[in-house]
C-alpha cells in the first residue's frame, strides 16, 4: 500500500501530522489482534483529526469491532487497492465511502501488488501466495484470508527480474502458506522457486514459511539444484507430539519432519531450519509436551518461535476441551525457549572458522547471511560480501572479517 500510495505522489508523514493513518491489522494470534485494536485507539489520540484507516486480518474477522474503534474506512485482507483508492478519492476531495470487509471464501485471484522492500533494506519481499486451505484447528487464517490464490509464474519472474534489476540483493518469496503454491493454477513449488531464482539473476532468494509436508524427496531434490537459494529453510512445526500434531489436524507426523529435516540435511551444507511452535494447545499433557521438547533437542533448529496457544473464535480448537492455564503455558513457553537457545548456540558456534555471504544492511556494520545469521563486520551497504566468521557477540550475532571478493560476489 506504501508504495502504490508512493508511486500516485503521496508522501510518508509521521501519525500526528499525517492526513491519513492505516494500520493494517494482524488477527494470528489473541495479542496480535489486542495489539491491532490498541495501535487504532493510539492513533484515534495522535491525530484526532487524521483519516483512520483500518485494514488487514483483525478488521476481516471484525469489521462492526474496527468501526466501533473509531475507522473512517475498514477493509478486508484482500483489499489492497481499493484502501489506495478511497485515499485518492479523499484527496480529490470526496470523503463518503467507508469501505467493506468482502467475502475471503469468494476471492478467486491473488490480488497483484507492486513487492518491495521496507525502508533503506536490500532485502525485497515477492508475494507469491495467498489464503490457504489446510484449516489446522487452531488457526483463523483459512476463515480470512479464502482459498489458496498464486501469483503466474510468468508475473514471479517479472517481479524477481525488476527488484534485481533495481538492486535488491535478496528476494524473499512468501506467501500465507507459499509451499501451497500453484494448486490452483497447475504449477508447483519447487517450479516457482527455479522461476523465482533464474529471473532474479544476481540476488539470492529466501524462502518464507513453509508446511513440511510439501517438501517430498523430490522437491528438496530441486531445490538443492538452485544456486542462488538461501539454505534457510523455515519448516513450521507447531509441535513435537504425535498426539498434538493430529489434534492441530496438521499433515505430517514427528517422524515424518524428522525425514524432511534429514533430506534437506543431506542436500544442503549445514542448513539453518527454524520453526514456530504452539505451546499449551488444548489437551497438551506433561508427556506431550515432554515429547515435544525431546523433539526440539533432536532437530536442533537454529531458531525456534515459540507462542502460547491463543483461542481464535470460530475455530475446530476453540471447541476443544483441556484448556491449558496461562501459567502452565507461561512454564512450557521458557522450557522450549531454553531449548531453542541451546539449541541456537551451537548452531552459532558450528559457524566459527567458515566463510559466509553476508548481505549488508544498517550503514555496512551488520548483514545477515544465507543462513540468516546476523554476522557484525566492516562491509558494504546492499552487497553480499565473503565474510570469515571469528566469533559469537554476546548479543547473539556472529563477528567476522570480510574477505577478498570471491567470483560469487555482487
Ligand atoms: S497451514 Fe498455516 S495458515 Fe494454513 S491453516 Fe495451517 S497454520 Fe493456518
Amino acid at each position: 500500500m506504501e508504495n502504490l500510495l508512493l508511486a500516485a505522489g503521496h508522501v510518508t508523514a509521521p501519525p500526528e501530522e499525517a492526513d491519513v493513518v492505516i494500520i493494517n491489522t494482524c488477527a494470528v494470534t489473541g495479542e496480535s489482534a489486542r495489539k491491532s485494536r490498541q495501535a487504532v485507539r493510539h492513533a484515534k489520540k495522535l491525530n484526532p483529526s487524521a483519516k483512520i484507516v483500518v485494514c488487514g486480518c483483525a478488521a476481516q474477522a471484525d469489521e462492526e469491532a474496527a468501526r466501533a474503534l473509531g475507522a473512517d474506512y475498514v477493509g478486508g485482507a484482500g483489499e489492497r487497492r481499493a484502501v489506495v483508492e478511497y485515499i485518492e478519492s479523499l484527496a480529490a476531495g470526496n470523503s463518503g465511502y467507508a469501505g467493506t470487509v468482502g467475502n475471503p471464501s469468494a476471492r478467486r485471484e491473488i490480488e497483484q501488488l507492486p513487492a518491495g522492500a521496507f525502508d533503506g533494506h536490500s532485502r525485497a519481499y515477492l508475494k507469491v501466495q495467498d489464503g490457504c486451505g489446510n484449516y489446522c484447528t487452531y488457526c483463523i487464517i483459512p476463515y480470512l484470508r479464502g482459498p489458496v490464490r498464486s501469483l503466474p509464474l510468468e508475473d514471479v519472474a517479472r517481479e524477481a527480474a525488476r527488484l534485481a534489476e533495481e538492486g535488491y540483493r535478496e528476494i524473499v518469496v512468501t506467501g500465507i502458506e507459499v509451499s501451497s503454491y500453484g494448486e490452483d493454477i497447475g504449477a508447483d513449488f519447487a517450479a516457482l522457486v527455479e522461476t523465482a531464482a533464474r529471473a532474479a539473476g544476481p540476488a539470492r532468494i529466501r524462502l518464507g514459511s513453509l508446511e513440511p509436508s510439501r517438501l517430498d524427496r523430490e522437491t528438496v531434490r530441486r531445490l538443492a539444484e538452485i544456486p542462488n537459494l538461501c539454505p534457510h529453510f523455515h519448516l513450521s512445526l507447531q509441535s513435537g507430539s504425535a498426539g498434538v500434531l493430529r489434534r492441530m489436524g496438521r499433515k505430517y507426523t514427528p517422524d515424518g519432519f524428522a525425514a524432511v529435516a534429514e533430506e534437506l540435511r543431506s542436500r544442503f551444507f549445514d542448513p539453518a531450519l527454524t520453526t514456530d511452535l504452539i505451546v499449551g494447545f488444548p489437551g497438551e499433557t506433561e508427556e506431550e509436551h515432554e515429547e515435544t521438547l525431546a523433539f526440539l533437542r533432536g532437530i536442533e533448529f537454529a531458531a525456534v518461535h515459540v507462542f502460547p496457544y491463543s483461542v481464535r473464535e470460530g475455530t475446530a480448537a476453540a471447541r476443544m476441551p483441556g484448556r491449558i492455564t496461562n501459567g502452565v503455558k507461561a512454564r512450557r513457553a521458557q522450557e522450549a525457549a531454553e531449548c531453542a537457545r541451546i539449541c541456537r548456540r551451537a548452531y552459532l558456534e558450528r559457524q566459527v572458522g567458515r566463510t559466509l555471504e553476508v548481505l549488508f544492511e544498517r550503514g555496512g556494520e551488520r548483514g545477515h547471511s544465507e543462513n540468516y545469521l546476523e554476522v557484525a563486520a566492516h562491509g558494504e551497504h546492499g552487497k553480499i560480501l565473503p565474510v570469515k566468521i571469528t566469533g559469537v557477540r554476546e548479543d547473539g550475532a556472529l563477528e567476522g572479517h570480510v574477505l577478498p571478493a570471491r567470483g560469487r560476489t555482487v
